[in-house]
Formats: structure tokens, C-alpha cells, sequence
């Protein structure tokens, strides 16, 4: 059996990293698992290697590339201890302690780590159309964040896909940017709710595209235009935009631990027992980033999240582990 970790650490965004910052400078030998580099949407170094420049993480005020940001929370981890390994974790069993972790092919296998406490920081992903070059061109023009990137279509005419409350706050954040944003969904009613819904109306920067979706996204290097279809027709037209947010929703990684883990229906983990705020249902293991959080899912919360959650585990391990 492999020996007992303090604290295991599964995922590797700002919360993860944080996290692992705070729990190596706590003489805690933490175990980063990091993911692997394969993954699309649940990568090493989380969604914040899928943007270009991040202006708005306190502490640069030039602004930096999301993947150097990354590099460095890494970098300043291992400095103090963590080691961070690229592997992606198969199964996890949080019945008893030691907790025990698989990487690899699970089945029958020993568990590749035992810990005393694990701290969850999977985060979550966006959702995308699942058109060619989407993926490619997300920080070049398309993007899945406003709050992140609206700042950069100052004066352009953008479109937002989605009919959700999160596509109508980010069509209506747009608006202090961009001159035009049309709004593209493929019914004729929103989903948003309504209070949502009055704001986009009334907004006259926002035009609906009702019965509509993205056909095919344009540029090589850059957006350069799309194509949208119309759901009712069939029929295609060119839209003349420098910019795509594609807001159709979040999913939390949270499939690993389904049955053990208290999630919401939407497979958010919950956290906080009025003591520890990045508590899970289960002693010993915490939950900090946007595993745990739709509601800011911002690089800095995320961040102080995974603070916490390294505090919550020190305390946690002094207590019952340590004592
Ligand atoms: P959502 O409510 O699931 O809405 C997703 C929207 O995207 C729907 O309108 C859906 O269309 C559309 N969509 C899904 N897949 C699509 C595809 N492949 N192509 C085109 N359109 C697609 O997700 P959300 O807006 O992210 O909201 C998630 C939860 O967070 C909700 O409970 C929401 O109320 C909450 N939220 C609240 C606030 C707020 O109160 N300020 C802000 C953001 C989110 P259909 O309608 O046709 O299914």
C-alpha cells in the first residue's frame, strides 16, 4: 500500500494551486494531481489556459497571459513543497480513511494514493457548440467569458449564443463595451427569467436573433464572422461580428464523485457546515473553486476559495489527524 499523504489535492486551477500554495508553506507535503495535458476542458491549469490575457487578476497591472499566470501559481507551489504530478484521477473512494485515490485503470487495482484529507478543486467547464475552430479560436475571438474579455470589444459588434439567464448578463454586460450585440438563440422564448429577460429587451444595443444558431464559425487566427442558421428555415446568413461568447451553460467535473459527494441537481458540490465554508459532507475532504461556485467563477474567488479550503484542511488534520 502506498504510503499516507496529509492532503491530496485533485485539480489544478487557482483553486487547486492556491490550495497548494498555502498547504506546502503549512509543512503539508501537498499532492497536486494535476490532470493530464490530453483533456480539453478539464486541463492541467484549468480554464485559465484556454484565455489570452487576464486583466483583471490583482497584482498585474500590465495584465498576463492565462497560461503564464498558471506557470507561476505552479511554480510558487512547487518552491515550497507540493509535488505536482500530470495525472488525471479515475475513481475515488471517500467511504472511510484513509481516503484512496486512482489514477489510471482502476479496476481491481490498488489505489495509486491513500490520504488523510483531499481538498477537490476539479473546477468546471464551459459548454460549447461543438463547431469546427471554436475551441481553437477561444481568446481570439471567441470567448466563454465576458467578464473576462469584454473589455477587449470596445467599439465591435459581438453576438452572444444562449437564451439562459448567463447568455442575457453576459449580452447585457457586453453592452458597456460593444456597439452592437446580437443575441442569438435558437427559440423564439427565452429561458432567462424574467426580470433577465426585460433587461436584454429594453437594452436597445441588444438585437435578438430568435430561431437561430451558429452554423459555422470563420477566421484561421481570428474570429473572422459567422455563419448562423435559421431553425425554423433551414436557410444561412453571414453575420458580421468580431467576437463570439458562447454562453449555453457550465458543468461543474464533478462525475468522479457522484454517490459520495452532497451535489445540487446541477452537480455542484456543497460546501460549508457553518465552521469550515469549503466543507464537504464528508470530514476530511473540501471543496474550494467552481466545483463549488456558479455564481462568481472568477480566477481571484477561485483562488481565495482554494485558501481556504488549504486553512479548513490544516485546522481539520491538526485536530484529527495531528493531535
Ligand atoms: P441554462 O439555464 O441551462 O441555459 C442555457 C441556454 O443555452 C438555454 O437557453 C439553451 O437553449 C441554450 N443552449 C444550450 N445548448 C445549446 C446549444 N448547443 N446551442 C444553442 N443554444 C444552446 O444555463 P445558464 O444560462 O448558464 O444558467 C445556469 C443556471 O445559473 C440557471 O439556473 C440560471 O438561472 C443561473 N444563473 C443565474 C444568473 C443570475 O441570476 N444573475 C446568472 C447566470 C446564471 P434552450 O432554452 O432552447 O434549451
Amino acid at each position: 500500500m502506498p504510503a499516507i499523504r496529509n492532503v491530496v489535492i485533485i485539480g489544478s486551477g487557482p483553486a487547486g494551486l492556491t490550495a497548494a500554495i498555502y498547504t506546502a508553506r503549512a509543512n503539508l507535503e501537498p499532492l497536486i494531481l494535476e490532470g493530464e495535458p490530453s483533456s480539453t476542458s478539464d486541463q492541467p491549469g484549468g480554464q485559465l489556459m484556454l484565455t489570452t490575457d487576464v486583466e483583471n487578476f490583482p497584482g498585474f497591472p500590465e495584465g498576463i497571459m492565462g497560461p503564464d499566470l498558471m506557470q507561476r501559481f505552479r511554480e510558487q507551489a512547487v518552491r515550497f513543497g507540493a509535488e505536482a504530478k500530470l495525472e488525471k484521477v479515475t475513481k475515488v473512494d471517500l467511504s472511510e480513511r484513509p481516503f484512496k485515490i486512482w489514477v489510471g485503470e482502476p479496476e481491481g487495482a490498488e489505489p495509486t494514493y491513500l490520504a488523510h484529507s483531499v481538498i477537490v478543486s476539479t473546477g468546471a467547464k464551459s459548454l460549447l457548440l461543438d463547431l469546427p475552430k471554436e475551441h481553437e479560436l477561444i481568446g481570439h475571438g471567441v470567448s466563454t467569458c465576458a467578464t473576462c474579455d469584454g473589455f477587449f470589444f470596445r467599439g465591435h459588434n459581438i453576438a452572444v449564443v444562449g437564451g439562459g439567464d448567463s447568455a442575457i448578463e453576459e449580452a447585457t454586460f457586453l453592452t458597456k463595451f460593444a456597439d452592437k450585440v446580437t443575441l442569438i438563440h435558437r427559440r423564439d422564448e427565452l429561458r432567462a427569467s424574467k426580470i433577465m429577460q426585460d433587461r436584454a429587451l429594453n437594452n436597445e444595443k441588444i438585437e435578438m436573433l430568435w430561431n437561430h444558431e451558429v452554423a459555422e464559425i470563420k477566421g484561421d487566427t481570428k474570429l473572422e464572422g459567422i455563419r448562423v442558421r435559421s431553425t425554423v428555415s433551414g436557410e444561412e446568413s453571414d453575420l458580421d461580428v468580431s467576437g463570439l461568447f458562447v454562453a449555453i451553460g457550465h458543468r461543474p467535473n464533478t462525475d468522479l464523485f457522484v454517490g459520495q459527494l452532497d451535489m445540487e441537481e446541477s452537480g455542484y458540490l456543497v460546501t460549508g457546515n457553518g465552521v469550515q465554508v469549503t466543507a464537504t459532507n464528508i470530514e476530511g475532504v473540501f471543496a474550494c473553486g467552481d466545483v463549488q461556485d456558479h455564481t462568481y467563477r472568477q480566477a481571484i474567488t477561485a483562488s481565495g476559495s482554494g485558501c481556504s479550503a488549504a486553512i479548513d484542511a490544516e485546522r481539520w488534520l491538526e485536530a484529527n489527524v495531528h493531535a
